[in-house]
């Protein structure tokens, strides 16, 4: 099939630098990232340039800018251009591969087509210049197309070359919401052990960013096989039965519609962590399966293996502390029950704090929206919204901190009481009677009581 050849809007400053390498001598092209993302009509994050010039030529030819050398033995030369960068790297093929990760040597060649044969996907594969067009000798136009991620070449080589790669397939189908072309998801499958060769902070950051992905439930459904190279525990996971009282899906089954659940009005920081718990929330749920008498399976104690296993994995994956808690924390609680009585709830606020309990219900919420639509969990679902829609009402008008109170240190010491410990019991004191419901928020009842409290101390 041929493909309209397309043009594409390049931002004037890289069409700038194109013309700079070009009458130096130089052939030049944007591509790979960019390229993908202006065919999909999306904005590029970012645009890589490659070019026939070596990499100490480009350094001439740009020498009236600051330059970033690091990436210089890839071949690589980050320009810095009203205070962005532009990295651009000299047409370049990867000799043999050790480690499953790093090539021992990089070559130089001369043509483009040359580097493009390097790169993972047809889709990554494609340079474009403003007047000789799109360069596409992998069928990458077509692949994009039919929304499909496909390895240049042998997928099998490409894999045992890189077992990054094997990530990146799986993550680029989330985030463009592709599948994998057959052949490209079975060589996956068959090297996904050697995803344990990737830096666990590199295997992170395709998971984060996969989880970030719009198809991000549909592609851990599909490949999860694929992802226990990176996480073992999802492996028992895949088949693992639940009862069908609760449950219309297995244990990863179930995991993959909790992550597509995610409520869509999170901030970024809450929807990451949420994803991430939703991903490990029923882990330990093989771990501690047991068959009841009823012949039903039963899974006692898995919030809290849950959060130890989360822990583990989380750290072996080198996850910033912050969210490892914050996962870790939802996942020890997210089957418990919920209060609905305002003390409770009040008490929870002061604990925990409103953001805290937002992501609590949000846990919950996907949990049961990967259930069986059976009456006893629409039930549950109802008591998550209610919590949820007082537990905000609460968080704004109610008083369940000291700051909270309508008296302060001051008060307490002109009623009376001696300065020492005892100012922060009576305003302990006073709140509890407030969260109670026993004593409203008002000053002038606040410093009645304050008196009487004086009183007995006295
Ligand atoms: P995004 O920046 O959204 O992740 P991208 O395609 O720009 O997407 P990068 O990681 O920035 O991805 O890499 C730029 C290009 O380099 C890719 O499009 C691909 O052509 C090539 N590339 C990156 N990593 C690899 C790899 N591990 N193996 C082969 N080619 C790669
Ligand atoms: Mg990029």
């Amino acid at each position: 099939m041929t493909m309209p050849q397309p043009t594409m809007a390049l931002p004037s400053r890289v069409v700038w630098i194109l013309d700079r390498l070009e009458a130096a001598g130089f052939s030049a092209y944007v591509v790979g990232g960019c390229v993908r993302d202006s065919l999909l009509g999306v904005t590029p994050g970012d645009w890589d340039i490659c070019t026939s010039a070596s990499p100490e030529q480009t350094r001439q030819v740009f020498s009236d800018f600051r330059q970033i050398l690091t990436g210089m033995k890839h071949g690589t030369v980050a320009v810095l251009c009203d205070g962005k960068t532009y990295e651009i790297t000299t047409y370049r093929q990867d000799g043999a591969y050790a480690d499953h990760r790093h090539p021992g040597t990089v070559q130089f060649v001369q043509g483009v087509e040359g580097d493009l044969a390097r790169r993972d996907f047809t889709v990554n594969a494609m340079a474009y210049h403003p007047a000789a067009g799109l360069v596409d000798c992998f069928g990458g136009q077509q692949d994009l197309a039919a929304r499909c991620i496909r390895c240049v070449g042998d997928p099998t080589v490409r894999f045992s070359e890189d077992a990054l790669r094997v990530l990146r397939a799986v993550r680029f189908a989330s985030q463009l919401d592709f599948t994998i072309d057959d052949a490209t998801a079975r060589a996956a499958a068959s090297l996904r052990d050697s995803v344990q060769n990737v830096s666990p902070e590199r295997i992170f950051t395709e998971i984060d960013r996969l989880l970030a992905g719009p198809a991000a439930g549909r592609v851990l459904a599909e490949y999860g096989e694929i992802l226990a190279g990176a996480i073992p525990e999802i492996a028992p996971c895949i088949g693992c039965t639940q009862p069908g009282r609760w449950h219309c899906y297995d244990v990863w089954r179930h995991t993959a519609g909790a992550v597509d659940a995610v409520r869509k009005t999170l901030s970024p920081e809450s929807a990451r962590i949420v994803r991430w718990a939703m991903l490990l929330h029923d882990m330990a749920k093989p771990l501690c399966r047991t068959v009841g008498p009823d012949g039903a399976a039963h899974f006692p104690g898995h919030n809290q293996r849950g959060a130890q296993l989360a822990d583990k994995i989380l750290r072996s994956l080198r996850a910033p502390t912050a969210l490892r808690l914050e996962v870790c924390s939802l996942v020890a609680v997210h089957d418990g029950p919920l209060p609905q009585e305002d003390p409770e709830i009040l008490r929870l606020l002061a604990r925990h704090g409103e953001t805290w309990l937002e992501r609590l219900c949000a846990v919950k919420q996907a949990d049961l929206a990967a259930h069986a639509r059976k009456p006893a969990v629409q039930a549950r679902e109802q008591e998550v919204e209610r919590f949820e829609k007082r537990m905000h009402t609460l968080a704004r008008t109610g008083c369940y901190t000291l700051q909270g109170l309508k008296v302060g240190g001051g008060d307490v010491l002109a009623a009376g009481i001696r300065p020492g410990p005892e100012v922060g019991q009576a305003l302990h004191t006073l709140l509890e009677d407030v969260m109670d419901g026993t004593l409203p928020n008002d000053r002038d009842r606040l410093l009645q009581e304050l008196k009487l409290l004086a009183d007995h101390t006295r």
